[in-house]
């Protein structure tokens, strides 16, 4: 027997089988549609999980159910995603509902960053760990927390939005109504921002001024290679937030106590140009108490772990 999971995105939606040992069988991705309406996106994943069941010679009676993992916010009792972004007709969609009449299965509604969590968790980084905490740096900061095997919702579906810790008070305003938001920080967008940003107002001596003059805009990549290239300014952005991710991490440590950290998203492209600084950071602002036992690492998944993650969910949900 086998789940189906699908990751939506504000551009990709993609499906994957996985059986119930966790291991992945087909996938399929197509572009989300965009020009549409509700029933269009849904027909788009619909589309996606016949195809996984199809090429394997399988026929819906050989899935116990279909697991979605959708950017937020949402409501996983409900099974309503409320906004999306890039897509504003994705407003107040009972998604879960529309997923399982369509394809006649029992779905199961999850935050897409969750999800990918939990992927990781099953069959990825998360190997012979019980607790597993995962950050995405990506536009913004996307995390899910796994305690006990199981996905941290909290009391009110709420929970495990380590992006918007509060690092540094009266920070910088995020879009969430707060200030000094973990994201506006670590973010690969919000470094870019905030580099681009510096340039303007006083400009320093730095390679990065060609590159912003002759782009329009400079991203986590071009400061990652000025760093590289001996760039003074692209260092200092970039040790900046290298450091408040680690201090993030630090503090995850102190409430949670995971066996591991999983990092993903664009700026972990940046391989051990990110993480040896990142655990110097760590280890120099970790408490004196007891040795650093928390291990920061790399993600294994890439961008499957959303939809492996989902179909992860779907058995945890309908597997008994
Ligand atoms: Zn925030």
């Amino acid at each position: 027997m086998w789940c189906v999971g699908i990751d939506l995105g504000g551009t990709f939606t993609k499906a994957v089988l996985v059986d119930r040992a966790g291991n992945a069988g087909e996938v399929f991705g197509l572009p989300t549609p965009t020009d549409g309406d509700p029933a269009g996106v849904v027909e788009g994943m619909a589309e996606a999980a016949n195809r996984v069941v199809e090429a394997r010679g399988l026929s819906h009676r050989d899935v116990v159910g279909v697991g979605v993992g959708s950017p937020g916010p949402i409501s996983i009792s409900r099974g309503i995603i409320y906004a999306m972004p890039n897509i504003p007709f994705m407003s107040n969609v009972p998604l879960r509902d529309m997923v399982g009449k369509k394809l006649d299965l029992p779905v199961v509604l999850e935050n897409d960053a969750n999800a990918a969590a939990y992927g990781e968790y099953l069959c990825g980084a998360g190997e012979e760990a019980r607790d597993l905490v995962m950050l995405t740096l990506g536009t913004g900061v996307g995390s899910g927390i796994i305690i006990d095997g199981k996905i941290l919702h909290g009391s009110h579906e709420l929970g495990g939005e380590l992006g918007h810790m509060i690092l540094v008070p009266g920070g910088e305003p995020c879009g969430c109504g707060q200030r000094g938001c973990l994201e506006r920080y670590c973010s690969a967008h919000y470094v870019a921002a905030g580099a681009t940003r510096r340039i303007r107002e006083a400009p320093p001596p730095t390679a990065l001024r060609a590159i912003l003059d002759a782009k329009g805009s400079i991203d986590a990549k071009d400061i990652h290679e000025a760093r590289k290239a001996g760039d003074k300014l692209a260092a200092e952005i970039w040790d900046k937030a290298v450091y408040y991710l680690a201090l993030g991490c630090v503090n995850v440590c102190r409430i949670l106590d995971p066996d591991r950290i999983v990092l993903t998203g664009g700026m972990t492209r940046a391989g051990e140009d990110l993480f040896a600084p990142l655990r110097d950071h760590f280890f120099r602002l970790h408490w004196s108490l007891t040795k650093p036992k928390t291990e920061v690492s790399l993600a294994s998944l890439g961008s499957d772990a959303g939809s492996i993650g989902a179909a992860g969910v779907a058995w945890q949900t309908f597997g008994n």
